[in-house]
């Protein structure tokens, strides 16, 4: 069997246009404040990226560079500020932040109703209550696959490699919300291959290269592979041994072109949702 390829650029650009067509007859203009403090390489792609994705989707984008020696103190000051601007919608702030800065602290100050990545607590409670605002953009990308392909979580084993703030918890939040059976599996877990085994669906977002072999996929299972992985050659790739995954599963996200570009499309979706509830 050849898996369907889960096509998440082609989904991305078309809620894209979406968003654009949406924004176009807005009197006000969605506004995203970025907020990118230090000069982490990999950070300032992301923002570079976010910055396009806002130019085509007519999303202003306000960019606040700020130098790796800000204090936390500066840091708290801006996002205050950002907070009582009523022009900005939604505010992001890059991570990870430079050491010596709280992340907590820094997320807990950002007003839940300006939280586009919906990192707050408040907003992750209202996550789990199966209500809220905001979705966390990444497993937000992995639903918006899954309804794509129709297929439908409800009373399928669904089985998560990784418990992260940013990715398992709350793709287990949503699952769970879509009537799945979920299990999180975390570097911890013992019989990681045989749970696995059992999944319809099985997401993989542990960060490492060649975790998913063939063998721990279920025939016709759907994989979503979150995870970006560099291979030796430096090229992107997942969790999931592509080739051989595919042979087996019946759905799969490529790396890149799967969950990747769906995370960027979800963020313009929040803050689209943040500036019509603002405006
Ligand atoms: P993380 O390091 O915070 O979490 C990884 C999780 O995987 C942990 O819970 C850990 O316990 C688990 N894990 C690690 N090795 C394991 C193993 N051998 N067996 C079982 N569990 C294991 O990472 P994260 O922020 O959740 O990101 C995960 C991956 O997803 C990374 O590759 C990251 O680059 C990628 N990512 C992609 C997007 C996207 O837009 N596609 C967004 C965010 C993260």
């Amino acid at each position: 069997m050849a898996a369907t390829i889960m096509d998440g650029k082609t989904l991305a650009m078309s809620i894209k246009t979406g968003i654009a067509e949406a924004a176009f007859y807005m009197a006000h203009k969605p506004t995203l404040a970025v907020v990118l403090v230090g000069d982490d390489p990999a950070s300032a792609i992301y923002v570079r990226n976010k910055e396009k994705d806002c130019a085509e989707c007519g999303i202003q984008c306000r960019d606040y560079r700020l130098a790796a020696s800000t204090s936390q103190a500066e840091l708290l000051r801006l996002i205050e500020q950002l907070n009582r601007d009523i022009s900005v919608d939604g505010i992001l702030v890059q991570l990870p932040l430079p050491k010596g800065l709280n992340t907590d602290e820094v997320l807990c100050a950002i007003d839940p109703d300006k939280d586009v990545d919906c990192f707050h607590p408040f907003n992750v409670g209202r996550l789990w209550q199966g209500g809220g605002v905001y979705v966390p953009c990444t497993p937000a990308g992995a639903m918006a696959l899954l309804q794509e392909y129709h297929i439908d979580p409800a009373g399928k084993q669904c089985v998560i490699i990784g418990r992260s703030n940013i990715v398992g918890k709350p793709m287990a939040a949503l699952l769970l919300q879509a009537h799945g059976t979920v299990t999180v599996c975390h570097s911890r877990t013992e019989n990681l291959k045989e749970l696995c085994r059992k999944a319809d669906i099985l997401v993989a977002a542990a960060g490492q290269k060649g975790l998913v072999t063939a063998d721990m996929v279920k025939p016709g299972a759907v994989v979503i592979d979150v995870s970006m992985n560099r291979g030796e050659d430096g090229h992107l790739c997942g969790d999931a041994d592509f080739e051989a995954v595919s042979e087996i599963a019946s759905f799969i996200t490529p790396v890149p072109g799967g969950v990747g570009p769906m995370t960027r499309a979800m963020l313009m979706v929040n803050t689209l949702t943040a500036a019509r509830r603002h405006h």
